[in-house]
């Protein structure tokens, strides 16, 4: 069995001789970043990754630097031989996964930030978290140099973000978007619903319904406010302990819209807690 498993290195220059290799026979590369406890959201990211590319290199490393002080670092679930076993069977060829110290000298002393885009939504309410996700990625963008690299819609943010900082240090590498997936029910797979109970999960749901109603009663211009405060309170009732935001923003530069007047381009956002578990979705407000 291990023997069919993808190989997995852990050093940058291990990762570049196995692409300088594919390259050289004039093969493409797609990477597939991610944190581990990998779920079917990131299997379909390898997938398309697959379908565009003759190689794929899927990562994982848990960045330390993008998490806060009172977050969950050293919970977050870690499960290499069953993400190693998921990569290799979603079509991976080669798994990156580095430990802190190959990614990040003593002396590191330079850090990616991203303005405008972080200023709404997930930036004020975790501080430093977008410029620990910036530089890792472009870090991994640099190691593995890569025709095109994976990153999911779910994180919407992350990805104008990802989307912006390779325009903006001419990273060669072409950054595609892929759709959300979703359990049968709506919920957005996310590696954090494993911290959730059954009655949590039952709770969970509240936000892509209320989302989805959201993006329906704003698409007609009326004013945003008075419906983002109403799903706030739904949220609350139905059992989520705090709300971090519920916005109404342009899909692109991600500030607010006090109305929607073009709904094709304008989305809505929410984070909000069931105890220790942090939810995040988004959805189109147009079709
Ligand atoms: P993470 O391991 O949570 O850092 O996520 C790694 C990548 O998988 C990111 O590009 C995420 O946006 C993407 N991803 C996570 N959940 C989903 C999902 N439900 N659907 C699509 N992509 C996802």
């Amino acid at each position: 069995m291990s023997s069919r498993l993808a190989p997995v290195v852990r050093r940058v220059a291990d990762l570049r001789a196995a692409v300088a290799r594919w390259r050289a026979a004039g093969e493409t590369i797609g990477l597939v970043p991610t944190m581990g406890a990998l779920h079917d959201g990131h299997l379909a990211l390898v997938r398309a990754a697959r379908d565009d590319n003759a190689h794929v290199v899927g990562t994982l490393f848990v960045n330390p630097t993008q998490f806060g002080p009172n977050e969950d670092l050293s919970a977050y679930p870690r499960d290499e031989a069953a993400d190693l076993a998921a990569f290799t069977e979603a079509g991976a060829d080669l798994v990156f996964a580095p430990g802190v110290a190959e990614m990040y000298a003593p002396d590191a002393a330079t850090t990616v930030t991203v303005a405008r885009l972080t200023d709404h939504l997930c930036g004020p309410h975790r501080p430093g978290h977008f410029d620990g996700v910036a530089t890792v990625v472009a870090k991994l963008l640099n190691q593995a140099r890569a025709d095109a690299a994976y990153f999911g819609e779910k994180d919407w943010q992350q990805l104008q973000v990802i989307r912006r900082l390779g325009a903006d240090l001419d990273i060669d590498t072409r950054i595609v978007g892929v759709a959300t997936v979703r359990d049968a029910d709506g919920l957005a797979l996310s590696s954090r619903n494993r911290y959730m109970t059954v009655e949590q999960r039952r709770i969970a749901l509240a936000l892509p319904r209320g989302l989805r109603d959201l993006a329906a009663r704003v698409a007609d211009g009326r004013p945003v406010a008075p419906e983002a405060a109403a799903l706030q309170d739904a949220l609350a009732a139905a059992g989520f302990d705090k709300v971090d935001y519920v916005a109404v923003c342009d899909g692109d530069a991600l500030q607010p819209l006090d109305r929607v007047s073009t709904p094709a381009r304008a989305r809505v956002f929410a984070a909000a807690w069931i105890g220790r578990t942090r939810l995040i979705d988004n959805m189109a407000v147009g079709a």
